[in-house]
């Protein structure tokens, strides 16, 4: 017989700590004053300060609107035209052709980093998955949770703001065939700094010799140099390697953020073993959430089959590119500290600050950013983005 308090199964939890990010858009939004600036949560949000719905996405809503005949269940693998339109995005047209790789539909990036990860977990290999660090807090958690070991390395260094290509290197020297190797497709979250295409010709070169499995999340093409040369690297690796695993996100570049729009590719040694993938992929799907929500995948189908909306969601898309590099710009250029900013890429950089630092730019200037000194680019104004950089200037160590 259990005693009286362990039956009580809820009480066997332990108490869980808000998420740090959730405590800090509370602590923004009660926070009075008319000019603080919230560069702490991950959405693009446009010149006025708004995150509105794409055209071509309230466009694609009205169509669906009107021509939508059905809400009956799709399979666990999703959209399928959805897929094999995004494969065409990401891959390009050739590689797109290779039949060793395999798509389903999942719920946003995060989706599909967790079943990649439970697809690794379900080949019963002691894989590891070497993580460079610092990297985007959820990936530990979507990774962990499938039992998958994880070992990190340092990636970055925020003080000497710069990648420790070397290191990372020789870090994957103790990697043995059939470990698996995470990387950040594009505008690294939460540094901005992306490998140089030299360093993924490097990397992708060792990875294919050794027999490595890149993990590549792409949750933001199209938001740092373009939808070619954000993807560029992820080709190159996925071309070279026998096996690889792609965690794709329309949540950003589309931005459908709630949405929850993705999808994980994975190539495999060969059709047959591609198959078993995909089987495996749809059976996982099942055990998770056995179909992944429509909307969000029927709105980028409906635009990337649509010659005139995918060319308004290409124009849409070069506007938060274009306001996204100006404002790196506009940051470098206000002070010499800040100016590895215009060589990162996407929405996201790390400040070289302490922890108090990042709570004195809170309490006395009404900032709100990361406590790790990771703030959004793309959450500044045209209006505070030269306010935001002198505050910031104000902190940082003489150069
Ligand atoms: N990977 C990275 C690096 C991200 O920054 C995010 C979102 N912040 C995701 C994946 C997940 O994207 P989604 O919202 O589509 O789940």
């Amino acid at each position: 017989m259990m005693a009286n308090g362990e039956t009580r199964l809820f009480d066997r939890l332990e108490p869980q700590k808000p998420d740090a990010l959730l405590s800090l858009i509370g602590l923004c939004r009660a926070d009075p004053r008319s000019d603080k600036i919230d560069v702490g949560v991950g959405v693009y949000r446009d010149a006025a300060g708004g995150t509105p719905i794409l055209r071509s996405v309230k466009a694609a809503e009205r169509i669906l609107l009107e021509t939508q005949e059905t809400k009956a269940y799709l399979g666990p693998e999703g959209d399928a035209r959805f897929v094999e339109l995004v494969r065409a995005i990401v891959f390009g047209d050739d590689l797109a052709k290779d039949e060793r790789i395999v798509g389903v539909q999942t719920p946003g990036g995060c989706g599909a980093l967790r079943l990649g990860a439970e697809l690794v977990r379900a080949t019963g290999a002691n894989a590891r998955i070497f993580v460079g660090q610092p990297t985007w807090p959820n990936h530990a958690p979507l990774i962990g949770c499938a039992g998958v070991p994880m070992v990190d390395y340092t990636y970055y260094d925020p003080q000497a703001r710069t990648v420790r290509f070397d290191e990372m290197m020789s870090a994957l020297e103790d990697a043995s065939a059939g470990d698996i190797v995470l990387l950040h497709g594009c505008c690294h979250n939460p540094t901005g700094a992306d490998l140089s295409l030299d360093q993924w010709d490097t990397l992708s070169r060792f990875i294919a010799d050794r027999g490595l499995i890149p993990f590549i999340d792409l949750a933001y093409q199209g938001l740092g140099n373009g939808l070619e040369a954000d993807a560029a690297g992820t080709r190159m690796t996925v071309e070279r390697a026998e096996q690889a695993l792609v965690a794709q996100s329309c949540d950003k570049n589309f931005g459908l953020y709630r949405e929850r729009t993705g999808s994980l590719f994975v190539k495999a040694a060969g059709a047959g073993a591609a198959e078993i993938v995909y089987g495996n992929l749809l059976s996982l799907a099942r055990t998770m959430w056995s179909m992944p929500p429509d909307h969000g995948a029927a709105v980028v189908r409906t635009i990337l089959d649509d010659a005139d909306l995918r060319a308004d969601w290409h124009a849409e898309l070069k506007e938060m590119l274009a306001r996204i590099r100006g404002l790196r710009a506009r940051l470098a250029a206000a002070d010499p500290r800040l100016a590895y900013i215009d060589d990162q890429n996407g929405m996201f950089s790390i400040l070289p600050l302490t922890k108090d630092q990042v709570a004195a730019l809170r309490d006395e200037a009404g900032i709100y950013m990361a406590g790790s000194g990771r703030f959004n680019v793309a959450g500044l104004s045209d209006e505070n983005v030269d306010r935001f950089a002198a505050l910031v200037a104000a902190q940082l160590p003489e150069a």
